[in-house]
């Protein structure tokens, strides 16, 4: 097995094997654009090293041999004294993980090799510049050396110096440092600086394979569902200088614009600089129109290559560049990330300039991530103090709590506080702290850095470089133009347009936009499922029927009985000593019902509508033992009370017992399907839906129950059916289906009594642990627990349409608007998924996915 290949060799894999960096400039050499010489370390290197502990023997001689091949080409050698050959080391894993890997510059460079490069260059300030960085890079990727050390030695001598700029320090002023960082490393380290370049670069790539298992790389993996063990390759590739002086810059580039999506060139840089000092956010860039008028030669050679690119990889194209003494070259291309909002307009603008077809835009929309569009947005009508405009690095607004720290970030969002991360600028040791905050704010960076990109990508706002915020840490305040502020004060940021505000401030849910009806009536084109959603009431029937909903899978009548009108009703319903009193207070909530029904059936006129009957434990309804008014009350009450109601008298077991409630609601539904019928010329679509079954004889009694009650109300169609929420109703489906017209999942309480965990406690208790430690990866009640409650469901499905093919069946718990849950859905041939009205688009673009999938249509993997 052979673990280096050149950029310039044919590999026997790809991204999992060279890393999304490695392929990227093996296929970028292929194409001929310019890009640095050098090779790959496999990640089968990397993770061969993590299995034993040690570098795979024949590691160093393939090394030692792809070096030789630089220096052949080059003519330079690697440590050579006069004409030193650097190289940078730089990892890649197989997905993109954007700052969570270290990258050294300028190896190769030592006490002697440097005097050459000044020699050879004629330009002793860029040398030293260069070894200072190495040292400064070298001593924190692979020693550890706290970069705070090196900075604060730099800036001091800023300050001496009277300078702001780094450019502005002198080539002694550089050699001087190169002293003092060796001394710092010296004093840290316990050894001098190794002057042995292929000591560097040994150690170099061993510190790119240790990184893989650092705490930030794990942390980040976690939030992003990476797996632990793909391990990341190593790029070795020959140095190009952005520092050369003012014909030498570097930048980071987008094809197309990351937050909104249009078409034109979008990126910053930085002139005389290497390629750190962009990402990092520590100097204000440029952006790179700019470029155009500084060196434009290389500008038009940026502008056509990247539209060569675009057309060769059919995608958005996130490349770093640096021009040395004018020339171009290209470091590293990836599928840029972007917005909800821009990718919905890219896929439908390549789609228009036949880059790809529909199905393939459809594809390429991450579902998860459409929920940036229906985030909140500050309410227009809201009065606001404006009192700093940032960059609009990531779209959406957010209040919160000022919180100078990621640690203090993470504990207070963990207790369910909502915070603000305000930073001068974030690393990714910041990442736990942007997981947990609900926006980060920082001062310093453009829209290319660490902050904007993490925010992005986390679909978080985001308002960056904000001049105007200075903060001292010190103190726990903050200073934004002439205002102080303490740290737990309330701000809001918004990330669409970059303004800062005091206080909080009313926020409403964003417009929908033109490319988002585009694509998702291009996924209708595609998906098998239908789509409905969960709605109570007529507004999040109108709502849901906007989102493209296709009925209501999930009426759920306990909610109308809640409203403050009615309770006084329902509770003397409950309390009623006889049946005869029972019937009087549902007599008077029948009209009611019906009301709420007409309402409901006339916003989804021609669609189906599922009415579930009434189905929690009727104490919910009663007040507590404490608040009775009397005593009759009070032993009602206590006769009423159950010690594990969730498992106790709910649904049709209710329905069983106290007859007349079904009959009431039964009555309610004919009625009012009658009435809109006639009203409306329409017969709206019924479907009467009895929960918690776990016997076939229970449907049976209660289907007759339904029979009989419209048989003596007016004509009407309707369905009867039930839900399937039980793992009893599960694997005797073939008997339940013997009585019902459709059956829906109900997996909340099919996760519940599947896995024993309790819905009301479970993720309050144990359940944190146990996904903390890994016990569980996800947490089975937002996620569909494939195996066990899946398990269960492919069970009923087959038992269920082995009596009835035909027999329709869906899913109404929470998992019916999560992506990786309908696809499941899909996979066990369900008619329908049934979901809140803002998850309905998301369902609608997941069913599409799913079905595509099936025929080979998948999106590109987003890699760097
Ligand atoms: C379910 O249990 O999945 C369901 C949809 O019903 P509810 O959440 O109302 O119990
Ligand atoms: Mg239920």
């Amino acid at each position: 097995m052979r673990l280096v290949y050149a950029f310039d060799e044919q590999a026997p894999g790809g991204r999992e094997l060279l890393g999304g960096k490695g392929v990227g400039l093996a296929e970028m050499t292929a194409l001929g654009i310019p890009v640095p010489a050098g090779f790959t370390v496999t990640t089968d290197a990397c993770r061969e090293t993590m299995r034993t502990g040690e570098v795979p023997e024949p590691l160093w001689p393939e090394v030692d041999e792809h070096v030789e091949r630089l220096q052949d080409r080059s003519g330079k050698r690697f440590g050579d004294a006069h004409e030193p050959l650097l190289v940078s080391v730089r990892s890649g894993a197989a997905i993109s993980m954007p700052g969570m890997m270290d990258t050294i510059l300028n190896l190769g460079l030592n006490d002697t090799a440097v005097e050459g490069l000044a020699e050879a260059t004629g330009n002793p300030r860029f040398a030293y510049d260069s070894y200072r960085r190495l040292i400064q890079m070298y001593g924190e990727v692979v020693d550890g050396v706290e970069g705070h050390l090196f900075e604060g030695e730099l800036q001091g001598l800023k300050e001496r110096r009277g300078i702001r700029q780094d450019v502005e320090l002198t080539a002694d002023d550089l050699r001087e440092l190169i002293g003092t960082f060796q001394s710092i490393y010296q004093r840290e380290v316990g050894e001098s600086f190794p002057q042995d370049a292929r000591e560097q670069l040994q150690r170099s790539i061993r510190a790119v394979f240790d990184s893989w298992e650092s705490p930030r790389a794990k942390v980040y993996r976690r939030t992003y569902d990476i797996p632990d063990d793909l391990g990341t390759a190593v790029n070795v590739v020959q140095m190009v200088f952005g520092n050369m002086g003012d014909t030498s810059a570097t930048g980071v580039c987008f094809t197309r614009d990351p937050s909104t999506g249009e078409r034109r060139l979008y990126g910053e840089f930085l002139l005389n600089a290497q390629g750190e000092d962009v990402v990092a956010g520590i100097r204000t860039p440029e952006p790179i129109e700019r470029l155009r008028e500084i060196l434009p030669a290389a500008y038009e050679q940026l502008i056509e290559t990247l539209d060569q690119m675009e057309k060769h990889y059919r995608e958005m194209q996130d490349i770093e560049f640096t021009v040395e003494d004018g020339t171009l070259y290209l470091l590293q291309t990836r599928t840029g990330k972007r917005t909800a909002q821009a990718a919905l307009r890219i896929a439908v603008e390549m789609t228009g300039e036949d880059l790809i077809s529909r199905e393939e835009a459809v594809a390429r929309i991450d579902a998860g991530q459409l929920d940036q569009l229906l985030h909140p947005m500050i309410d227009p009508a809201a009065e606001v103090e404006v009192v700093a405009t940032g960059l609009n690095a990531s779209p959406g607004a957010a209040s919160g709590a000022i919180v100078l720290d990621a640690d203090l970030a993470e504990e207070r969002g963990r207790a369910g506080d909502d915070v603000l991360l305000v930073r001068w600028e974030t690393t990714p040791d910041d990442i736990h702290g942007l997981v947990h905050a609900r926006g980060v704010l920082t001062a310093h960076g453009g829209m290319t850095s660490h902050a904007a990109v993490v925010a992005r990508g986390m679909g978080k706002p985001c308002v960056a470089g904000c001049e105007a915020l200075s903060i001292d840490t010190g103190a726990r305040t903050v200073r934004i133009g002439d205002l102080e502020l303490n740290e737990g004060d309330q701000l809001t940021i918004d990330g669409g347009t970059g303004r800062v505000i005091v206080g909080s401030v009313p926020l409403v849910p964003p417009a929908i936009d033109e490319n988002f009806g585009t694509i998702l009536g291009w996924a209708d084109e595609s998906r098998r499922l239908r789509v409905r959603a969960n709605a109570d009431t007529p507004e999040d029937a109108s709502k849901a029927r906007e989102f493209g909903a296709e009925g209501i899978g999930l009426c759920r009548t306990e909610h109308m009985f809640m409203a403050a009108d009615r309770l006084p009703v329902v509770q003397e319903m409950i309390l009623a000593s006889d049946e005869k009193a029972r019937r009087s207070a549902l007599d008077r909530l029948l009209p009611v019902q019906q009301g709420d029904f007409e309402a409901i059936f006339e916003a989804m006129a021609g669609f189906p509508v599922t009415i579930r009957l009434l189905d929690p434990p009727l104490h919910e309804f009663l007040p507590s033992v404490e608040e009775a008014t009397s005593d009759a009350m009070r032993r009602r009450i206590e006769q009423l009370h159950e010690a594990n109601p969730m498992l106790g008298t709910r649904g049709c077991r209710l329905g069983l017992q106290w007859p007349e409630v079904y009959e009431m609601q039964v009555r309610a539904i004919v009625r009012a399907a009658r009435a809109v019928a006639d009203r409306t010329g329409d017969a709206p679509l019924v479907e009467i839906m009895h929960p918690l079954v776990g016997f076939a004889e229970e449907l049976r009694r209660l289907r007759e129950l339904t029979d009989r009650v419209a048989a003596e109300e007016a004509e009407v169609e309707y369905s009867v059916g039930t839900m399937i929420e039980l793992p009893r109703a599960c694997v005797r489906a073939d008997e339940i289906a013997e009585h019902a017209d459709f059956c829906s999942f109900g997996t909340n309480d099919l996760t519940q009594t599947a896995l024993g965990f309790s819905r009301d406690d479970a993720e309050g208790k144990f359940l944190t642990y146990y996904l903390e430690h890994g016990i569980l990866e996800r947490n089975p009640f937002e996620v569909l627990d494939r195996e066990g409650v899946g398990d269960l469901m492919r069970i009923a499905v087959e038992r269920g349409r082995g009596v009835d093919p035909e027999l329709k069946l869906g899913i109404c718990g929470e998992h019916g608007g999560e992506p990786r849950s309908v696809a499941f859905c899909h996979e066990i041939g369900l008619d329908y998924v049934s979901c809140s009205p803002y998850r309905v688009p998301l369902a609608r673009l997941a069913a599409a996915q799913a079905a595509l999938a099936d025929e080979g249509v998948t999106s590109v993997a987003v890699g760097g």
